[in-house]
């Protein structure tokens, strides 16, 4: 009986000993969360079982999404013959568009009677003589890939490019502070690309700003929901802080101050939720508010670590990869959000560290801190 597998291939530098298995596992987890499908360690690479109900075309797209995949192939796979094989290849085959190919058998643990070299050559032949088109062993059109596990037989002539990275999971917790602009989801996905479970906070200015931030960080967190399957995203009020500071210190500084206790209250709701680093989408000179002096500023105030991911990047490249992630439609529309409130005429460029902990002086942050904390609600989002 002919089944339709995925064989995944990841990529294996760096990972060696207990690490190596670690990683495995967390990628088989993943692939069959996103596929609902049976995963099965192979040396150096996984199958995937397609059952007869399972809808292909959905499996497929679930599986582009799963970092640490470095490529997958669809395969069709029989009990082991060469009749079989030959079979097997030659449907595969006929659809090919192609002028040349090669066969590459490989053969993993099998007493199969014939080598690779053997299997190369016979069912090349038989190709050859059923398809009219021509053998090119070093640059084919295209490759009719032949696996041998065990007594199973694996076809495939098709190999796409995966997602990368590593699996959700195995680089542990963060929590990335989601605006509802551009920079900042393309940074959550980074950081799911290098293996992080990533919550997500947003701070809002409500009763003075209305809901659009909040509905576009929803809406990229149903987005980014893809790629990790479940997402967790708190609705954090700044208004309460934001007014204490407009009311008590330099108007120049506001814009840093607010930075100063959106760190802090995330710092608060990481901790809840087991994450260690703070994420924020910062690009190095994008904005007055990411100076090397004001960034360094803000980062002062974190009580966590804080990772940007895109520091190095510029605009063109994160617009381009949040168009590829599908995130630009949502990042680009218009919305009010919560820095703009009591925004300061001339922001400072280069505020010091001193100078804003001493405008910070008379505020009781603490306080602010834990009822910002307190007063966040938390939505989570599924792949649908
Ligand atoms: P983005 O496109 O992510 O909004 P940006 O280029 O507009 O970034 P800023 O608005 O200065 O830059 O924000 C810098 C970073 O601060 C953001 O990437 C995000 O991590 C964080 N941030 C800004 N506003 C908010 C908010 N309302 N809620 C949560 N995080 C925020
Ligand atoms: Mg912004």
């Amino acid at each position: 009986m002919i089944r339709d597998y995925v064989i995944v291939h990841y990529h294996e530098i760096g990972l060696k000993g207990r690490n190596r298995a670690f990683f495995e596992q967390a990628l088989v987890k993943n692939i069959r969360r996103a596929t609902g499908c049976d995963v099965k360690r192979l040396p150096g690479r996984l199958l995937v079982s397609l059952d007869a109900d399972t809808d292909t075309g959905v499996a497929l797209e679930r599986l582009r999404d799963v970092f640490g995949v470095a490529n997958f192939a669809h395969a069709s796979g029989a009990k082991l013959n060469l009749e079989e094989m030959c079979a097997l290849a030659w449907e595969k085959m006929q659809d090919a568009e192609c002028e040349t190919f090669a066969v590459r058998a490989r053969k993993a643990h099998s007493d199969f009677s014939l080598s690779a070299r053997e299997i190369n050559e016979k069912v090349g032949a038989f190709l050859l003589e059923r398809s009219g088109k021509r053998v090119n062993l070093s640059n084919p059109d295209v490759t009719c890939a032949i696996e041998i596990v065990g007594d199973l037989v694996l076809v495939s002539v098709s190999k796409e490019a995966g997602a990368g990275g590593l699996p959700v999971g195995v680089s542990g917790r963060v929590a990335m502070l989601l605006s509802g602009g551009i920079d900042s989801p393309v940074a959550a996905a980074r950081m799911m690309r290098r293996g992080s479970r990533v919550t997500l906070i947003h701070f809002h200015s409500q009763p003075y700003t209305d809901r659009s931030s909040e509905r576009h960080a929803e809406e990229l967190a149903q987005i980014l929901a893809r790629f990790q399957l479940d997402i967790g995203l708190w609705l954090a009020p700044l208004a309460p802080a934001q007014q204490v500071i407009a009311s008590n210190c330099p108007e120049e500084l506001r814009t840093i101050l607010y930075r100063r206790m959106m760190m802090r209250i995330a710092g608060e709701i990481a901790s809840k939720d087991g994450a260690r680093v703070l994420v924020t989408g910062d690009s190095l000179g994008q904005v007055a508010s990411q100076t090397i002096e004001n960034l360094a500023a803000v980062e002062d105030a974190s009580p966590l670590p804080v990772f940007r991911p895109l520091i190095g990047w510029d605009k063109i490249e994160i617009i381009a990869e949040s168009q590829r992630l599908g995130m630009f439609e949502v990042s680009s529309a218009p919305c009010q959000e919560a820095c703009v409130l009591f925004e300061p005429k001339r922001p400072a460029t280069k505020a010091s560290v001193a100078a804003c902990r001493k405008a910070e002086c008379s505020l009781d942050i603490p306080a602010l801190v834990a009822a910002a904390a307190e007063g966040s609600e938390l939505k989570s989002f599924r792949l649908d």
